[in-house]
């Protein structure tokens, strides 16, 4: 679903990605682990068609990026710490705009907005306006809106960012339905056992490349924190 070869990213004279190589199948939940400023962001955001690659190939779907950003981002959905939802409008209000710039058809968009409220746990704050919410209630119904047009694909970055152990523990779960629906998901997170919990697949960035790349399963939780340390250190 996600297929990345030789992607070069470099800001000035800072190399952030190093032809980097990197697979994600349909269906996989992929964490992405990394110490600050390894670049794990701007992977994402490449991949979101946020922004360009200097070089290498990127494909979504069978989509290339730069050229095809169109087709990616209508197969996309982007879940960042920052809402960019609108404070005065309320949560359906909200959704409603982005089904119109997403290009939705009118005709079940009511029915539309209001299951993707029901699936985030937001089906009764549907008319309260977007100020009234604490930042949980945000990030969910961040997911609604990036979720709206049935993406095959979620990017999110850093999610848990600024959220409570209740509002975590929510995310969790709606992270594990997102999983269930086959859709394919890559996740960064600074929660590496959290991370290592919930996703399919971990990869670690380091030095601009992908330094390793396997099934959750064949890492036992009590591993994964000598496995971090170890590829982050060969990486030096
Ligand atoms: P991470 O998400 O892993 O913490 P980032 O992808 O945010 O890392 O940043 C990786 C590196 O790229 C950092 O050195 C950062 O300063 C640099 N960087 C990111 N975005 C930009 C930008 N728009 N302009 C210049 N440098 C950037
Ligand atoms: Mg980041």
């Amino acid at each position: 679903m996600i297929e990345v070869q030789e992607l070069v990213k470099t800001f000035g004279f800072n190399p952030v990605l190093r032809k980097l190589d990197l697979k994600v199948e349909a269906g996989q939940f992929l964490v992405l682990l990394g110490p600050n400023g390894s670049g794990k962001s701007t992977l994402l955001r490449i991949l979101a068609a946020l922004a360009r690659p200097t070089s290498g190939l990127v494909k979504i779907g069978g989509w290339r990026l730069p050229d095809e950003a169109f087709a990616v981002r209508r197969q996309l959905g982007v879940v960042s710490h920052l809402p960019l939802l609108y404070d005065t409008l309320s949560a359906a209000e909200n959704l409603r705009f982005f089904a119109q710039l997403y290009d939705l058809p009118e005709e079940g968009m009511d029915d539309l907005i209001q299951s993707s409220l029901a699936q985030v746990g937001l089906a009764r704050r549907a008319n309260d306006l977007v100020r009234t919410f604490s930042r949980g209630m945000l990030q969910r119904l961040t997911i609604a809106r990036a979720i709206l047009h049935d993406p095959a694909v979620v990017l999110f970055d850093e999610p848990y960012t600024g959220l409570d152990q209740e509002a975590s523990s929510i995310l969790d779960d709606l992270l594990r339905d997102l999983a269930q629906q086959n859709r394919t998901i890559v996740m960064t997170t600074h929660d590496i056992q959290r991370g290592h919990a919930l996703a399919s697949h971990v990869a670690i960035l380091s030095r601009g490349k992908i330094g390793y790349l396997g099934a959750t399963s064949a890492v036992p939780s009590g591993e994964i924190l000598n496995l971090y340390t170890e590829t982050i250190g060969a990486g030096q």
